[in-house]
């Protein structure tokens, strides 16, 4: 979950709102976005949806990994991390427009997966 409370003027980043397969046991292919993040199978330019990039702590301070999955994995991510936010928001229960994460994933989930 981002720390951070969007504010109703910032573009929500959806990709954000999607959760990542932990790093732990994913490949080093995997990590760098050359095979997708959760089945990990080979992903091309044509194929594969760019994740955004993932910072993530470490003792010395933080890395950033730029993941990517495939088509079918994105989507069915995009639907889970909807349906999630839509369970758990009350402002998507009281006017589902009116929140901005939850339209900014109903985006993602209906936009063309490229
Ligand atoms: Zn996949
Ligand atoms: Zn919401």
């Amino acid at each position: 979950m981002p720390a951070e409370t969007p504010s109703s003027t910032a573009t929500v980043d959806a990709l954000a709102l999607i959760v990542l397969p932990s790093l732990d046991g994913l490949s080093e292919e995997q990590l760098r976005g050359a095979t997708c993040i959760w089945c990990g199978h080979g992903l091309t330019t044509d194929t594969a949806v760019d994740l955004g990039e993932r910072r993530h702590k470490r003792l010395d301070g933080h890395y950033s990994t730029f993941p990517r999955g495939c088509r079918a994995d994105a989507h069915r991510a995009a639907v889970q991390a909807l349906h999630d936010h839509a369970g758990l928001c009350e402002q998507c229960v009281d006017d589902p427009g009116a929140c901005s994460e939850g339209m900014a994933l109903y985006r993602l989930v209906r936009q063309e997966w490229r």
